[in-house]
């Protein structure tokens, strides 16, 4: 199967350094030529491996297809990844099959260094290096999604904990009465403000025959995240009544993580970041207020720039920072 390609740029300097930066989610594969500006000098997209060899032949059909010259490869991975030697450590679902594994020996990078991280943290790595935190030395990302995920850069270094869990933001308790989370704790932001969280509440609602303007799909599923958000904005009170409660949640976790971490920047990104608006104002004013104290200043708070393609830029920008071609 040779994955899809496009051509992003058509004046490339043959003599610049570049690395391929891979993204593995969990849906979809992309892979990148990543130039020093962060640019995409190539890039190709399939659906996710399922097997060790699908990704292998992922990453050495973009090397084959390549002529610049390359630095390296950086890998962003879901789940915990050891740095040191690219070991998959704990990676539950689709991609359970790399768990266990070393991303360096089922890959084979041909002789060429290989970096890998979680992807949370590439994305952060490509807006320290060229988006929304360019320049700054602390800054933390959240990606509101099916899960909440998170990533932490501070005092100029991504933080990674003694085990390389550091940056769990999703898993941070927020109700300490709360139910049973998908790590094992109880409570957590990611049960109280996720794509799941948000319709397994209004699922709730249907269920106990509460006033609502949508109904269950064919198969039975909960209305999605979007459509909820647009029935809250259109009225429907119980849609108003899940973003509301699901807000105040998110507004509390946010704060939480401007005390803790102190950031010039919190950039969100991740699915539900495409509610825009709706999203951004209430954060922004709940935290402005109630950080006013204790941080006084308001700490922006702004979407991530590099949409799409930012794991893969970021995960070639492992390669620049680790070569010392760029730096924080
Ligand atoms: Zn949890």
């Amino acid at each position: 199967m040779s994955p899809n390609r496009t051509n992003d740029r058509t004046h490339f300097s043959p003599d610049q350094a570049v690395a391929v930066g891979v993204d593995i989610g969990a849906t979809a594969i992309k892979g990148a030529l990543v130039d020093l500006g962060g640019n995409l000098v190539e890039s190709f997209h399939q659906p996710s491996p399922r097997t060790p060899a699908a990704l292998r032949s992922f990453v050495h059909l973009i090397l084959q297809q390549t002529k610049p010259q390359i630095r390296g490869i950086g890998i962003g991975c879901k789940g915990i990844i050891d740095t040191e030697t690219s070991r998959v450590n704990s990676l539950p679902g689709d991609l359970h099959f790399l768990e266990g594994q070393l991303l360096a020996d089922v890959i084979d990078p041909k002789g060429l260094p290989l970096y890998a991280d979680n992807d949370a943290r590439t994305a952060l790595v490509a807006e320290v290096l060229w988006g929304a935190a360019r320049g700054k030395r602390n800054a933390v990302l959240l990606t509101l999604g099916t899960g909440v995920g998170g990533a932490v850069l501070a005092n100029g270094a991504i933080l990674r904990g003694a085990s390389g869990a550091a940056g769990h933001l999703g898993h941070m308790t927020l109700d300490v009465h709360g139910g049973l989370c998908i790590c094992g704790n109880r409570g957590c932001l990611e049960t109280r403000f996720s794509s799941r969280a948000i319709e397994s509440d209004y699922l709730a609602h249907l269920y106990r025959a509460a006033p609502t303007k949508l109904s269950l799909g064919k198969a039975g599923e909960p209305p999605s995240t979007e459509a909820i958000f647009r029935a809250a904005a259109e009225g429907d009170e119980s849609a108003r009544c899940v973003v509301d409660r699901a807000f105040e949640y998110l507004s509390g976790a946010v704060v939480s993580v401007l005390h803790i971490f102190d950031p010039e920047v919190l950039i969100i990104g991740g699915n539900i970041a495409e509610a825009g608006p709706q999203l951004l104002n209430p954060i922004r004013d709940e935290a402005a207020y109630r950080t006013r104290i204790l941080l006084g200043r308001e700490i922006p708070i702004v979407f991530q720039n590099l949409v799409g393609y930012g794991g893969v830029a970021g995960a070639a920008g492992l390669v620049f920072l680790q070569q010392g071609l760029l730096e924080i």
